[in-house]
This record gives structure tokens, sequence and C-alpha cells, in this order.
């Protein structure tokens, strides 16, 4: 495993880590590549966001045991978010509650750098498609996780759908604290930002505004998609606070194998094995096409690895755009065994080719009759 594909390794943690080495471990790292550290260090920024996302499913037991058994392929429909592509204020506002010390980071890092309400986090499924699929788009169904405001109070998280502005911060949403070096600007640590309290909690979340909601999504692939390409589906990711957009789900194409393509862009690549009396005197072969098979002429003399094309039958690169083509490459294959009734007529077509040669046997055995007679007077003159 790649080490920017292993969570633990990323997190420079054992497998067997507990949570509380996990987060050290992420708090860590987060302070190493913050990128207000590092400012215009595109490493450290994808560093510190590869690090978010390992925090996000290792801090997660439910996550992490199915990366654990899984790989990533476990993490389907789990309800990662799409932190490659995510906010790095974002990144940081989500898990503030590791940072126990968080004075420090809100400064450069929480809600409180933000004015009015938040909008939804972006997350991210994979979704695997055929050479087919590539060919003529598909649609798919998406099964996962995702943030909802609270049905009961709509996102206030009052029951009486009221509330009163924060004590502690006068309704600002952000607070000053320290002096000198470290005079920071921070998320009101009661109201965390939003400048209002909540003195009634909803029954349902408790106060928290949001919940969980297991959602399934359709999604259009289009066709012409490559391996590893990125679709953005606008609003379908976490809902944002009330007033807020949601976030946008991004899914990651994965191209599976084929029987007998191998994909060059629009091209593709098909061996298609032939006996050598058929590459000798010509035949019609069956050959795969993506709709089924189709017959295609096989001319005399073909050698092994010649290539034949099949004109508009590869993939489409855009939607609407023209096809590539089918590259048939021949492989003339020698029988291992021979009956005995083979055997004698080859020998008799063995006899009559002492007097017709072909041209690149030829030229080899002329070669070579000169390399021996070199060979030859080398010895001589030693
Ligand atoms: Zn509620
Ligand atoms: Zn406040």
């Amino acid at each position: 495993m790649a080490e920017n594909d292993d969570y633990y390794a990323i997190l420079g943690v054992q497998r067997n880590a507990s949570a509380e080495e996990i987060k050290k471990a992420y708090r860590r790292c987060a302070v190493q590549y913050h990128p207000d550290r590092n400012p215009g260090d595109a490493a450290a920024e994808a560093r510190f966001k590869q690090c978010a996302e390992a925090y996000e499913v290792l801090s997660d037991p439910d996550k992490r045991a199915r990366y654990d058994q899984f790989g990533k392929a476990g993490l389907r429909g789990a309800g990662v978010h799409d932190w490659a592509h995510a906010d790095v204020h974002d990144i940081f506002s989500m898990f503030e509650e590791v940072f126990g010390f968080g004075d420090l980071f809100g400064g450069f890092g929480g809600r409180g750098d933000r004015q009015g309400p938040q909008p939804g986090q972006s997350l991210r499924c994979f979704i695997d498609v055929t050479f087919e699929e590539v060919l003529a788009g598909t649609e798919k169904t998406v099964r996962m996780a995702r943030r909802e405001l609270c049905e009961v109070c709509g996102g206030s998280g009052s029951a009486s759908g009221k509330t009163q502005p924060c004590a502690t911060c006068g309704g600002q949403g952000r607070v000053q604290q320290g002096g000198g070096f470290f005079r920071l600007v921070r998320a009101c640590p009661r109201c965390g930002g939003r400048g209002s309290v909540v003195s009634d909690p909803c029954p349902s979340c408790g106060g928290n505004r949001f919940a969980n909601r297991r959602r399934t999504i359709d999604i259009t692939i289009p066709p012409g998609v490559e391996d590893g390409q990125r679709i953005r589906y606008a609003g379908q990711g976490d809902a944002g606070e009330p007033g807020a957009p949601r976030g946008d789900l991004f899914a990651v194409v994965r191209v599976g194998e084929h029987a007998f393509f191998e994909r060059h862009g629009r091209d593709l690549l098909c061996q298609v094995p032939v006996s050598f009396t058929q590459a000798a005197l010509g035949a019609k072969v069956e050959v795969p096409i993506l709709e089924g098979t189709e017959p295609m002429e096989i001319t005399r003399g073909t050698q092994s690895g010649d290539l034949y094309r099949l004109k508009g039958k590869g993939l489409p690169d855009l939607p609407g755009r023209r096809r590539g083509d089918i590259l048939v490459q021949v492989i003339v294959e020698v029988p291992r065994k021979l009956s005995r009734r083979q055997e004698e007529l080859l020998r008799e077509f063995a006899a009559t080719e002492k007097k017709g040669v072909l041209p690149h046997r030829e030229g080899f055995l002329e070669r070579l009759a000169h390399y021996i007679k070199q060979r030859a007077e080398a010895k001589d003159g030693s």
C-alpha cells in the first residue's frame, strides 16, 4: 500500500493505536502541516488534508473497522468527506474538539474567520464502471450517510424555534483573547461562532441542529469518463446551516478491467490469437467488440504482432464525440503438438521451403554466414 493510501502511515501510528494516540498524532500532524504555517506550500496543504481524512476515518470506530477489514473500498457509502477539495478552514472547524488548545488555532482557523451561516461539507464516493458503461454512460445509485438539518427543529436547535443572543460574545460570534504575540480572535466557545444560543434544546437533536441520515442518491455518469475522474454533483453533500448552501458530492470514477480490452484513451487494444495457417493463408476470425463480436478478415501473410483497426468501435472521450478505434493485434500461435498426419504434411511443406526461403530468414542466413567467416578470420589472426 502506498504511504498516502495508508491512513495509519499518514498519521504515523501503529495499526493497533488507541483513540487517544490517534488524536494526538492527528493534532501533531495538523500543527505541522497547517497551511498558515506553510504558506504557499502545496505539498504541506495536501498532507494536511490527508491527515484530516485519515483522522476522520480512524477516529470513528465504525469507519475504522470497515477500513481495517476492507481498506478504502470498505468506506464506500460511509460518508467520508471530500477532504482533498475541502476548504482548509472547514477542516479546522470540523475537528475543533481535537484541539483542546483551541486558542492557538482559533486565530488562524475556526469559524471565527467566517461570517454568517456555514455551508455544508462536500462528500466523496467511489463509482465503479465497466467499459460498456463508459461507452453509453450510466445511472448509478449511491447510498451514503449525509448530514441533514434536524427535521424537528429545522436546524435551529431549539424546541420553540427561538434563540437568544449569546452573552459571552454579545452576539458577535467572536471573542478576543490574550495579548502580545498571541493576541487572537477566535470563535466564541459558548455559541460556537453563531452569535446565538438555545435555552430550550430540541428534543430530537438535543440542540445539535443536524442529524446523520442515510440517503439514496441517483447520479448520472456521462459517456467517455476516465479512470480516476472526479464528477461534481452540486448540492448533494452535507446540509449547511439554515440559509447556507449544501456541500457538493464528488464521485470518483473507477473504470474496471475488461476481459479483452486495454484502454488507450479513446482506442482499445485487443490481442487475438490465430493459427499459423490462418496467418499464412488468410482467414475470417471472430473478434470481440464492446457490443459483442464481429467477423474480421485476416489477410494472407499476416505476421505475428500485425495490427488491424476497427474504425469507430472504441470509446468516446467526451459525450457525443466520435468514438476511437479498436486495434486488433494478431498473435500467431505455433502448435506445440502435431498429429502424425500434420507432421507428415509439415515435413513435406518444409522440404519446399529450402527452395523458397522467406526474405527475413534469407537476410538472417546471409548475415550469419558473414559472421561465421569473420569469427574464423579473427581466430586465424590471433
Ligand atoms: Zn432538532
Ligand atoms: Zn457567543
